[in-house]
């Protein structure tokens, strides 16, 4: 049985898309989240599908029991991931599970990326578990840029404090697609993949494909991050997410997520989508 966590999520949604297209049976798949009604939406797919919460040490037991392999994607309560993946390890063990894919960040044992400490704490316990792992790091997703592209159709501007510092997304489906990879070739398992787009963009490059996705000219404007800070209180943003806004865009600036690699690509087989087609997608969704 191949187990999937979050695939209640987007990324989940896709993973479970790219299993049943690479021949895996409906019925080898356990899909797992905690919303019931999206559990249920899963239905038609023909996969089994249980409730779960990385909270709660006997769901995970129950789903796990019998796991070929563990599909593990990330939580997304950020300031919670240490205890819940603590419990999902914990719990892959207790059933001895046979490989385990985790989700993480890029370079999250190296990087000063905000978001990565708790990845890194997550790979570190799976490399003390005994249990065979997977690693994908993943670098961005193109549709992080949602409110992005609607703001630049609105404005033609796309507002940033990275500077001149780049990121090498890939589509959430490129992402997905390599899961679905390691899932069904045990033959490209146990390393650590540092997954990205194939081309690493800047501000400028954002700028241009947001032109051509949205069809009107978009420029791309530099702030620093003091004035990308005060902007965003203008524009009555929470001031904590403000904080974390302006310290990832410093962490852009800074390169974190500067690193295309090979390894999405040879993973999936294909190039990775470019920025412009994902842009593309994103623009069919803005009034
Ligand atoms: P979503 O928010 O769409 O999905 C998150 C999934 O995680 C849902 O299925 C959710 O289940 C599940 N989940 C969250 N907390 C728990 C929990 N305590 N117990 C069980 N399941 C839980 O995110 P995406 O699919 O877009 O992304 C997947 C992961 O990738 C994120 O969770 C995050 O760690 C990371 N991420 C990476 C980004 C990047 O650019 N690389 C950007 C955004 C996120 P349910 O909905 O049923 O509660």
């Amino acid at each position: 049985t191949i187990v999937l966590t979050g695939a209640t999520g987007q990324l989940g949604r896709l993973t479970l898309d790219e299993l049943l297209t690479r021949g895996v049976a409906a019925a080898d798949i356990l899909a797992t989240g905690r919303s019931a009604e999206k559990l249920a939406e899963l239905k038609p797919l023909g996969v089994r599908t249980a409730q779960l919460d990385y909270s709660d040490p006997a769901s995970l037991d129950a789903a796990f029991a019998g796991a070929d392999v563990l599909l593990f994607v990330s939580g997304s309560e950020v300031g919670q991931r240490v205890p819940q993946h603590t419990a999902v390890i914990d719990a892959a063990v207790r059933a001895g599970v046979g490989h385990v894919v985790y989700t993480s960040a890029p370079h999250a044992d190296s990087t000063s990326l905000i978001l990565a400490p708790e990845h890194a704490v997550t790979e570190k316990a799976l490399a003390d578990s005994g249990l065979s792992v997977t690693v994908l790091r993943n670098n961005w997703y193109h549709e992080n840029y949602g409110q992005a592209l609607a703001q630049a159709s609105q404005t033609g501007v796309y507002l940033a404090s990275t500077g001149t510092g780049r990121v090498a997304s890939a589509a959430r489906a490129d992402y997905a697609a390599a899961l679905a990879a390691v899932a069904t070739q045990p033959q490209v398992r146990g390393r650590v993949y540092e997954l990205s787009g194939d081309v690493a963009w800047d501000g400028d490059d954002f700028a241009a494909a947001a032109t051509q996705a949205l069809g009107r000219p978009v420029v791309y404007r530099s702030v620093s991050s003091d004035e990308h800070a005060k902007i965003l209180t203008t524009a009555g943003l929470p001031e904590q997410l403000i904080g974390f806004l302006v310290a990832l865009d410093a962490n852009i600036a800074a390169g974190d997520l500067a690193d295309a690699t090979d390894d999405l690509r040879t993973l999936i087989g294909r190039p990775t989508t470019p920025l412009v087609d994902g842009l593309r997608a994103l623009a069919t969704q803005i009034a």
